[in-house]
């Protein structure tokens, strides 16, 4: 890996705190932030779409990617467009959140997914968040975090943002199993499964508020 600028990694399992911990991060030090689940749910999406299964094949799958989709890195986050469309209410859909553990698990898409983050090394200093991004995807990171957080936690943090949208009888019940399936897809898949990453620093998020868990992870940055 052909490394030159700042990476920190930032992994674990769903509604850990990781987009909101990382976006206040890549903002404070104004790093580009990588937030690899939307790519995972933008190949969810888009299989979803075409009700089809030619994204599994690799060479289809990168020729659309240099045909149709356009993505942008910024400190505020990871924004994707397909056919100059900001994809951002379709890649949190029941439909994606359900399938998307699936998707990800298949060999070709994450082979594709991260030879194609890693191209965005050599442009900026990075927050790079996700699920194998401390393990795989950037191994040779400067500092890699691993945040977790009680089952239960995580499915109340779930149910207060979407409950505005989407008013299901059993909400709370459904994001509950939802994550609890997504967990143990993610941790037990074959390739690039959820673990703690060698050397990470791991903080339980359960108990605390973003902005501590944000101190603690400078504080670390600052002993570098
Ligand atoms: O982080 P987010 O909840 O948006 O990720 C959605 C899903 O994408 C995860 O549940 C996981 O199945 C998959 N994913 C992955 N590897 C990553 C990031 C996300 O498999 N690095």
């Amino acid at each position: 890996m052909n490394k030159k600028n700042f990476i920190i990694t930032i992994d674990g399992p769903a509604s850990s705190g990781k987009t909101t911990v990382a976006r206040i991060i890549s903002q404070k030090l104004n790093f580009l932030l990588l937030e690899s689940g939307n790519l995972y749910r933008a190949v969810t999406y888009l299989w979803l779409e075409f009700q089809n299964k030619f994204l599994e094949n690799l060479d289809n799958l990168k020729k659309f990617f240099e045909q149709e989709i356009k993505i942008e890195l910024l400190p505020s986050g990871t924004n994707i467009y397909w056919k100059d469309k900001l994809l951002k209410d379709e890649l949190r859909s029941k439909e994606v959140e359900e399938k998307v553990s699936e998707i990800s698990a298949i060999k070709e898409i994450r082979n594709f997914l991260t030879e194609f983050m890693r191209s965005f090394i050599n442009r900026n200093n990075l927050v790079a968040e996700g699920r194998d991004m401390g393990n795989v995807v950037f191994p040779e990171a400067d500092l890699k975090i691993f945040l977790t957080a009680r089952e239960e936690i995580r499915a109340k943090r779930r149910y207060k943002q979407i409950i505005g949208k989407e008013k299901r009888k059993n909400l709370y019940k459904e994001v509950l199993e939802n994550i609890k399936v997504r967990d143990r897809l993610d941790s037990e898949r074959e390739i690039a499964p959820l673990i703690i990453p060698e050397g990470a620093y791991v903080i339980d998020t359960s108990y605390l508020t973003p902005e501590e868990v944000v101190e603690k992870i400078l504080q670390k940055i600052r002993q570098r």
